[in-house]
């Protein structure tokens, strides 16, 4: 366990769910482990978490506040601040330094990257405004607060179709706006006709707002027809938060479905980069909280193996060279003797919040 001061085992950039939750595991394998956190989770601007088993309807700060306490029952650090530059070395006590935006440099035999994705919006007047609101983009997490109301789907990509199909399922006054730029095969149309779902064939020109920052009242389409409505669907591009990370050698690759762009891992979370594992939306855009925290859980597992793997190397080197060294001498060898990197996990880091 590394223990000196701004070295770790493990630091975990982003204190999402992902995050949060490996922290927590790691600090319950007895491994030191900092959290540098900017303190925006992504649904933030939503008034509940949903679908997260125990905790439905939580605020989303609220659920990160309860995960921080989590983290420092076991002596995990949470640090508020940004990562700025991350950088590998040869030293393998502290591989990896990450300098926080105050110029703090934190060292780490391990990296974990939970930074999460930035939803890239439309860009159409009145929209951003009640994102998180009453403009939304999953119906897993809103389509139940959302039911029965006239709801109507923005046509931003392919998957505009896919989403007036789905969001049928919560509300019977669909309505979908091709904007042009969605067109439907014969096929869609068909299936469009079947869920009684209506298409409009017209550009949204603004997102209505009651009272100019009110609930979200309609969209008005170029030429001025308005729509009333109390929901709007639609479909950000998702792109993960890996500008800093380019420098490890870290370049985002394409999601399959073109909805965006993330870090490619392996099932444990690994990267392509020695020592640098990444979970949560960072390395899957479709992952929800509940399954992000899985993500981070199993992350930290797999860095705690590794790290376990490196110890019992120098152990297995250390043991060699001293029983050569009994040999030689003719001395009895000692076979209780405990390595020293085995014995100094200590539980006497109290776990600390560092703003
Ligand atoms: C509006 C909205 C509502 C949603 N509602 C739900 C819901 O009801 N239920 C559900 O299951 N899912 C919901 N989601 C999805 C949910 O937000 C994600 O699944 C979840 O946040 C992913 O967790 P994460 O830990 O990967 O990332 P995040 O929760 O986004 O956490 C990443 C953290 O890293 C920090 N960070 C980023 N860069 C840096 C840096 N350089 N240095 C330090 N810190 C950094 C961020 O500030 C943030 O705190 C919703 C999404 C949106 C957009």
């Amino acid at each position: 366990m590394t223990s000196e001061l701004n070295s770790y085992d493990v630091v975990v950039i982003g204190g999402g769910a992902a995050g949060l939750s490996a922290a927590l595991m790691l600090g319950r394998t007895r491994r030191s482990v900092a959290v540098v956190d900017a303190g925006h989770p992504r649904n933030s601007p939503a008034d509940g978490v949903h679908g997260f088993l125990t905790r439905e309807g939580m605020n989303p700060l609220d659920l990160v506040t309860a995960g921080r306490a989590d983290v420092q029952l076991y002596g995990g650090v949470i640090i508020s601040g940004t990562a700025v530059g991350v950088a590998s070395t040869d030293d393998p006590h502290n591989r990896f330094h990450t300098t926080l935006d105050d110029g703090t440099v934190l060292r780490s035999r391990r990296l974990l990257l939970t930074t999460g994705l930035t939803d890239v919006l439309p860009d159409i007047p009145g929209l951003r405004e009640r994102w998180g609101q009453e403009v939304l983009h999953c119906p897993f997490c809103h389509g139940w607060e959302v039911r029965d109301q006239h709801i109507g789907i923005l046509g931003t990509s392919a998957m505009s179709v896919h989403q007036a199909l789905l969001f049928r399922q919560w509300s019977s006054s669909i309505t979908l706006f091709l904007n042009a730029t969605v067109e439907p095969t014969e096929e869609e149309w068909e299936q469009l006709a079947a869920r009684g779902v209506t298409v409009v064939d017209g550009s949204v020109a603004r997102v209505l707002n009651q009272n100019d920052g009110g609930t979200l009242s309609g969209v008005e389409l170029t030429g001025g027809r308005v729509v009333p409505l109390e929901a709007l669907v639609v479909a950000p591009r998702f792109v993960a938060n890996t500008g800093i990370f380019e420098s490890l050698g870290l370049a985002p690759v394409q999601h399959p479905m073109g909805v965006g762009e993330h870090i490619a891992v392996d099932e444990m979370g690994a990267t392509g980069v020695d020592g640098v594992w990444a979970a949560g939306n960072v390395a899957n855009l479709m992952l929800q909280v509940l399954p992000s925290a899985a993500s981070g859980s199993m992350a930290a597992m797999a860095i705690n193996n590794d790290l376990m793997a490196e110890e019992l190397q120098q152990d297995l080197a250390a043991h060699r060279a001293g029983s050569a060294a009994v040999a030689s001498s003719g001395a009895d060898p000692s076979p209780g003797t405990i390595p020293s990197s085995v014995a100094t996990a200590s539980d006497s880091r109290m776990g600390a919040e560092v703003s």
